[in-house]
Formats: C-alpha cells, structure tokens, sequence
C-alpha cells in the first residue's frame, strides 16, 4: 500500500541529496576530524563547511554554531549550561506548552530547588506578554520560550519576548526545532541568545542537531569531554550526519519559499475541506501565526487514536497530540493548556505536510478522512453521531 506521509513534524524523510552527501563520510573518509593528520584534517574542512550552511540558515557566524546529538540535547545544553554558568540565579520562566525536551526538564528541576515559572496561552495557544515581563525577575537565569509549537504550529512573537527578556536583563533561548526551515530566521538582528534546531525535522538524519550560542554567552557545556565543538560539547563528532545536517539546511534555505506557498496553500486546503465535510470538528490554535504545514484538528465524539489506526489502514501517516509522546495515552498538555474541551482534545490528531507532500495526497487524505469520522461516530458510545 502506498504511503502518505503526513507526520512531517514527527519526523522528515531524509533529503536524496542530503544521503548522497553524507555516504562517502560512512566509508571512505573514516579520520578523526581532531587527528593532526590530513586524512583527518579533511574532515575537519568539511565538518567548517556545514557548520558554516548551518550558521547561514539562521543568519548566525559559524562561531556560533555546536553541533550536538538532537534537539533534545541542545534544549538540555542551553538551559542547564545557562544555570551552570550563573549558579546565584535559581529562577527560570517557560511556558506550558514546551516540547517535553523543556517541559520535563523544568519540572525536573523545578523538583530540584530551582524556582520555575510556567507561562499560560489562550485558548489560540498565545501567551500573554505582559505576563511574562511580570514574570520575570531578577534572579531569572534564563526564559525558555518555544518558537513554534509542534502539536499546533502556532507561533509566538519570540523578537518581542526577547527585548522584554533583555529589557530585564536574562537570557532567552528558543526551541525553534519546528521553524528552522518553515520560518526565515536571521539572528543577526535578534535578541534570541540561544537557540536549537535538530536534524530531522528538517529532512537531515536523525540523531544530529545543533545549538546557536551568542557570542558573549555565557554557558557551561553539558557534556563535558574532550576538547571538541572548541570545549563547549565533548564526544567525537557525529561526522556523516554533521555533513547531512549542513546539506539539509542548505536544501532548505533554498526550497523556504515553498512552505509559504506550495506547503501552505495544501495545508489550507487539506484544513477547510476537512472542516467542512466533517461536522462538529474545530482547529486547535492560531489561523494567522502557524507554520505554514501544520493543522491540528478535533473531532468531537471520537478518540484521536482510533481515528488515527483507521488512517493506517488507508496508509496515511499523522499523529494525534505530540508524536514523540505517541504511545502514552495522556492527553495532550499543549491542547490542555489552551483549554480545549476535554472530548476535544480526545478527538484530536495532527496532519503536518513537508516539500515532498503533492496535491494528490492531500485530496486522497481529504477524501478518507470524513468518512473515516462518520464511521467511528457510528459505533461511539458518546452521544451523537
Ligand atoms: N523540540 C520540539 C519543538 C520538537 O518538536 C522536538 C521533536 O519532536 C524536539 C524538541 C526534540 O528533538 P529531537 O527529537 O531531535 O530530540
């Protein structure tokens, strides 16, 4: 059966050029990139290149730019390396609705002594930014802010949040692993001081991702070894997927005017004829500040897993609240936070399309899913049908 794929915020495939470039880097240029021998030292060149494709996507110097294992990693390096470095500040600002790599870790630390406070959004997912400039203090060591929210792609003003973090003299970082790639970043002009993206979701391999940290900032590294990433990240470099890492954010610097265009146009489509071929259903979060290929929707009456298990069975491919919780049946924190209604959030499921999503799909899954709907609201022992 063939598959559509529509759980890119999950996970992306692998460019074909991004495995191309990385391939020889599995087989034939095995050296050590620290080796004082050329045969190293040529990997040490290439390991510049991609530092240098990364830096250019976010607009950032290469200086910038460690290379670390995903985006969890960086989420962790950036936070705990931020507190490391100024041990007298215990208070960290974040919000409810962060990939688990932020939200756990602030709870964990929360459990560990540190002050944390945890921002709430609208229902449309925003926060309120005069909140969080009450909310932040003078012992605040660090904001962890996300810029775009993988259950529902909305959006926060992270520029604005950023001259209010400075105004009161912390440090922001961003968990941007679903913009980099969807939105035009540029931090050079920014008040974001760190900041993370990983591998695959930008169609790079999995296992590879990196963290900006500004010139000036000071951050203690989480893994402490050997002298690599110049000291701020120990452990011999992922080599094969540093390059693919590179390839892939060239790739999409290229291809960033699709998402506003191809991508989006699809994703608006697939969301209104969802929407009005399937009643009582409603889209979770902003209209106006999503990523261009998200839509989060709930049906009403329905649980999003077994709708999810009959789109299986047609070969589409998505996820209902955060994939990488897929598995556990809690549901959703984020759709929580928002205030959707509780049988909402139960029916909801996310469709999140990429570059290599085509118009057919997106008719075949608007052609699947409403009857798919009906069919379970059939035999739902929740009320109407
Ligand atoms: N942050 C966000 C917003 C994510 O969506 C994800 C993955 O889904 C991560 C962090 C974790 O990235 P990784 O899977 O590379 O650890």
């Amino acid at each position: 059966m063939k598959v559509v794929y529509a759980d890119n915020n999950a996970s992306t495939r692998v460019a074909p050029e991004v495995t191309e470039t990385m391939m020889p880097y599995f087989g034939e240029y095995y050296g050590n990139p620290s080796s004082m021998h050329s045969f190293g030292g040529q990997v040490a060149k290439k390991i510049d290149v991609a530092r240098q494709q990364v830096a250019d996507i976010l607009g950032a110097d290469p200086s910038e730019i460690v290379f670390t294992s995903c985006g969890t990693e960086s989420d962790n390096a950036a936070i705990l390396g931020v507190l490391r470095a100024h041990p007298h500040k215990r208070h960290i600002v974040t919000s409810r609705v962060e990939h688990p790599a932020v939200y756990n870790l602030c709870k964990y630390l929360a459990q560990n002594g540190y002050h944390v406070t945890e921002l709430g959004v609208d229902s449309q997912g925003m926060l309120n930014l005069n909140e969080l400039s009450d909310a932040v203090r003078e012992d605040t060591a660090i904001v962890s802010i996300m810029y775009a929210n993988n259950e529902t792609g909305v959006i926060f003003p992270i520029e604005e949040i950023g001259v209010i973090v400075k105004q009161k003299g912390s440090l922001l970082h961003t968990d941007a692993v679903q913009a980099v790639g969807k939105l035009p970043l540029n931090l050079a002009m920014s008040t974001i001081d760190l900041l993370t993206l990983s591998g695959h979701k930008l169609h790079a391999p999995k296992g590879i991702g990196a963290l900006f940290i500004r010139k000036g900032t000071t951050c203690t590294p989480f893994i402490i070894g050997g002298h690599q990433e110049k000291n701020r990240r120990g452990g011999t470099e992922n080599v094969p997927a540093i390059i693919g890492l590179g390839k892939a954010c060239e790739l999409a610097k290229k291809y960033l005017p699709d998402e506003h265009t191809f991508v989006k146009q699809a994703r608006d489509k697939l969301e209104s004829e969802i929407m009005k071929r399937a009643p009582d259903a409603r889209v979770n979060g902003s209209q106006i500040n999503r990523l261009p290929n998200t839509t989060n929707i709930s049906f009403e009456f329905v649980e999003g897993e077994a709708i999810l298990l009959l789109m299986n069975e047609k070969g589409i491919c998505a996820s209902s609240g955060s994939a990488c919780t897929s598995g556990s049946l809690e549901p959703s924190h984020v759709l929580r936070a928002m205030g959707v209604p509780f049988t909402a959030v139960h029916g909801s499921i996310r469709l999140s399309l990429s570059r290599y999503n085509t118009m057919e799909e997106v008719d075949y899954i608007i052609e699947q899913i409403p009857p798919i709907i009906k069919r379970l609201r059939e035999i739902s022992p929740y009320g109407r049908k």
